[in-house]
């Protein structure tokens, strides 16, 4: 950094990121999704993905076609599944960026179906089941139909099904259990038309923390890869650590009597004279305008 540079700035290690992966692999004991969406969660969609394919991660998975296109472009071969909703017309590039596709209606399968014919080229796609999300997907009392047309579609070959927890975050909660027994009943409709098993996976960082019966064939933790608890409430179970800081340097100083306050709201004020320091960082920054008490700022 030069002296005139801006210094607030964010730091990754990735080597942190490592450390997580590594714990929550040995945690999971099962192949890790690891979820780069939102910008890797704010910590670099690409440097990200590219690490997490350098450690060996199994599988890459993003919210959006053009997160997917960013990791091809950067030189990330792994597999990507694409866990949003599709619209029709995407269905040809993401077949031809080599992405996973969730299929979450019989509707979606057949235009992707369809994409894939003209292309001359099988897409690759996970089943989404809705277990109680009630968001895409389709109710885990109806899957027997989608099913039957995914497995015998000639132009689509079935890698994962999968499903997402609501309240994998509560430990407490009865609605993973839930969640969980639609998913292995919607499942065992495979077994009961004699395909293949696909790679069933279920636990976002919730489930992979707090219910160990949900990591079946594989886990998408997200966030507790980067080092943070899904909620702030919930025991850490392994050794977690934040791979993202922030980091300034004090661009002010000052003393503040006793009772007035300080900055926006005047929400704070000190009990006695106190000094107080200044970082160049504000709400332009997505620092909040108001601290919550606990921070006090
Ligand atoms: C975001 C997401 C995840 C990861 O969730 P975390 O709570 O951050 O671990 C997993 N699966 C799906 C479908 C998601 O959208």
């Amino acid at each position: 950094m030069t002296d005139t540079a801006r210094p607030t700035r964010i730091v990754v290690d990735l080597d942190t990121l490592t450390h997580n992966l590594r714990t929550l692999q040995a945690h999971a004991g099962v192949p890790v999704m690891a979820i780069v969406k939102a910008n890797a969660y704010g910590h670099g969609l690409v440097p990200v993905g590219l690490h997490l394919q350098a450690q060996g991660v199994e599988q890459l998975g993003v919210a959006f076609l053009e997160e997917g296109i960013a990791l091809r472009q950067a030189g990330v071969r792994v597999p990507i599944l694409v866990m949003g909703g599709i619209f029709g017309p995407q269905a040809a590039q993401l077949i031809a960026e080599d992405l996973e596709i969730t299929v979450s209606s019989i509707d979606k399968l057949r235009q992707v179906e369809a994409a894939a014919e003209a292309l001359g080229r099988q897409a690759t796609i996970h089943l989404k089941i809705d277990t109680g999300m009630e968001r895409i997907g389709v109710h885990s009392y109806h899957a027997g139909p989608f099913i039957e047309a995914a497995v015998a579609s000639r132009w689509c070959r079935v890698k994962g099904v999968y499903s997402h927890l609501a309240c994998g975050d509560d430990p407490d909660s009865p609605m993973t259990a839930q969640q969980l027994e639609r998913f292995l009943q919607a499942c065992a409709h495979f077994e009961r038309i004699g395909a293949p098993m696909p790679v069933r996976h279920l636990a976002n960082s919730g489930g992979l923390l707090h219910f160990p019966e949900t990591h079946l064939d594989m886990v998408r933790p997200g966030i507790a890869l980067y080092g943070v608890l899904p909620d702030p409430a919930s025991k850490p179970t392994v050794d977690l650590r934040p791979a993202m800081s922030l980091v300034s340097q004090v661009v002010y100083f000052k003393v503040v009597p006793a009772g007035h306050p300080v900055s926006y709201g005047a929400t704070w004020a000190p009990g006695t004279d106190t000094r107080v320091v200044t970082i160049p960082i504000g709400y332009g920054d997505g620092f909040p305008v108001r601290c919550p008490r606990a921070v006090r700022c």
